[in-house]
């Protein structure tokens, strides 16, 4: 016993001083999470968030001035805590009964008795596949299981992985006293002894929470701030769904500024004479999908021209891989220059160091992607696959960034990659750029907008929702192509082409 109490103050030492790092995450809920900038915070509900429910059952309502947390409108909820810690009802407080997995009712569902342990594995069996169906349909999902130990916890979390959900630990620390008069006082009552082993197991398991690789970790300690609290749903930052443009998506610029003025005057844009600031048409707003620097001749005067109008709110951008591996130069990360981005560097060391942090700060803080217009539109560098869209995690955003790669070099030794515009089916529009191709066309609900302006093709855009191309020519090939033949679309397009 003796020993075991040594270990067991070691333990506890430890588990404080995780519970110290936990709180601070708890403080801030976007603590550790790049590119969440405040204005996530004030972007409005997602549109296809059924409102809240009225009866008591449903989300709760921000009122008394108890905590607020934020959670991604789209995410797994991890609810952690012994037996009688008030799991069930908080969540019941906070979501609706639909978007709770419970292993209480699991049970119940298959054996008519919530309490039949020997039906536990059948149980989560059956939650496992629930959350695996609901997060591919998009939906908030909270587990209501105790969720003491870690290798049950990260079974959740590899579920979550799959469906590029974030995840949220919301952990109920009560002291075994509050929660053995809980106990007490229900119906459903566990045994002393099975209490004691779940606070035994909570503590001695605690400590992993940190390192299991939640988007966000709550710890809750006060009974009387979880009664008061707010939960708070967010949508991503992808997710401007309630913003229905309209918008001129403009492909991949490449530094062709002469080009880049003469598009956008052709849009209706009023360009500044120096070419450093444009005016949208009233209530139209510029989409840049991204690589608006390397292999053309004015990166500085492209970057001023986009970055001023996205910070006068007259367009918005996504970063291409260019500007992603720029990014990367610009944090000292060790990146090849190639293609171009030797000569960037030049002419933005000229400039001067604000600049540069400009410029960083900028890309920075740009979104893999963006699903507009009620998500009937999707704007990405590369384009996005159905399953991956409106979603966030490093595969979403390298998908974004550089497409599929298939991992083999094609014969011009290039990165060869699937075509997945051949298997698209989704609903939303997908307008993209990344791999220049010798006419914008429609295929499978997408467009290709790099119709190669800075190899001596075209600097096009799209207008949406009126889906009218506008293109200007290149006024020179400004670099050679590596491809020796550009990267056609493959096949035929159902329907013909009906390009430019
Ligand atoms: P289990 O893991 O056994 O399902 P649980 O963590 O879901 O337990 P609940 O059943 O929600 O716990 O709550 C345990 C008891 O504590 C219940 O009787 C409940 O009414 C009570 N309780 C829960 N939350 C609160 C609260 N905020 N204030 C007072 N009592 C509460
Ligand atoms: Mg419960």
């Amino acid at each position: 016993m003796g020993s075991q109490e040594g270990t067991g103050l070691r333990e506890l030492e430890r588990f404080e001083h995780a519970m110290r790092i936990a709180q601070a995450v708890s403080t801030n809920p976007w603590a550790g999470i790049p590119g969440t900038a405040p204005e996530v915070l004030e972007m409005p509900e997602s549109p296809d968030l059924p409102a809240p429910e009225s009866n008591a059952s449903g989300p709760s309502s921000p009122g008394e001035s108890g905590l607020v947390l934020q959670i991604p409108d789209f995410c797994l909820v991890l609810l952690v805590g012994p037996a009688g810690s008030g799991k069930s009802s908080l969540a019941a407080r906070h979501f609706r009964p639909t978007e709770i997995l419970s292993s209480d009712r699991a049970r119940a569902w298959i054996t008519d008795d919530e309490a039949e342990q020997e039906a536990t594995a059948d149980a989560f069996a059956l939650l496992h596949r629930m959350a695996d169906l609901r997060l591919a349909w998009r939906r908030l999902t909270v587990v209501d299981a105790t969720n003491l130990e870690s290798a049950h916890r990260q079974q959740w979390l590899a579920i979550a992985r799959a469906h590029h959900a974030e995840t949220v630990a919301l952990v109920l620390h009560f002291p075994l006293s509050l929660v053995r008069e809980r106990n007490r006082a229900r119906s459903r009552q566990v045994s002393q002894k099975v209490l004691d082993l779940h606070f035994g197991r909570f503590h001695a398991e605690f400590p992993a929470l940190q390192g299991e690789g939640y988007s966000y970790i709550h710890i809750l300690e006060d009974p009387h701030v979880v009664e008061t609290l707010t939960l708070s749903r967010v949508p991503l930052p992808v997710d401007r769904r309630q913003d229905p443009g309209p918008f001129d998506l403009v492909g991949d610029v490449h530094a062709c500024h002469g080009e880049l003025v003469e598009l956008l005057e052709k849009l209706g844009y009023k360009v500044a004479p120096d070419g450093l600031q444009a005016v949208p048409p009233t209530g139209r707003r510029a989409l840049f999908l991204g690589d608006l620097v390397d292999r053309g001749p004015e990166v500085v005067q492209v970057l001023e021209l986009v970055m001023g109008m996205v910070e006068a709110g007259h367009a918005l951008c996504l970063p291409g891989n260019h500007d992603d591996r720029l990014m990367r130069a610009l944090l000292g990360r060790p990146v090849q220059t190639l293609h171009g981005l030797e000569a960037t560097l030049e002419q933005l060391n000229a400039q001067g160091s604000s600049f540069r942090e400009r410029v960083l700060c900028f890309f920075k803080g740009l979104p893999s992607h963006l699903v507009l217009d009620s998500g009937k539109l999707v704007a990405a560098h590369a384009g996005l696959r159905a399953d991956l869209q409106n979603r966030d995690s490093k595969r979403v955003r390298a998908f974004c960034l550089y497409g599929d790669p298939t991992g083999r070099l094609d014969s011009d030794g290039l990165p060869e990659r699937r075509d997945w515009v051949r298997e698209y089916r989704g609903r939303a529009t997908v307008v993209y750029g990344h791999t220049p191709v010798a006419t914008a066309a429609w295929r499978n609900n997408t467009m290709n907008l790099d119709t190669g302006c800075v190899f001596g093709g075209r600097l096009s855009a799209l207008r949406w929702p009126e889906k009218e191309l506008v293109s200007v020519p290149a006024r020179q090939a400004w670099c050679e192509s590596p491809r020796s033949v550009w990267d056609l679309e493959r096949e035929e397009p159902e329907g013909g082409w009906f390009g430019l």
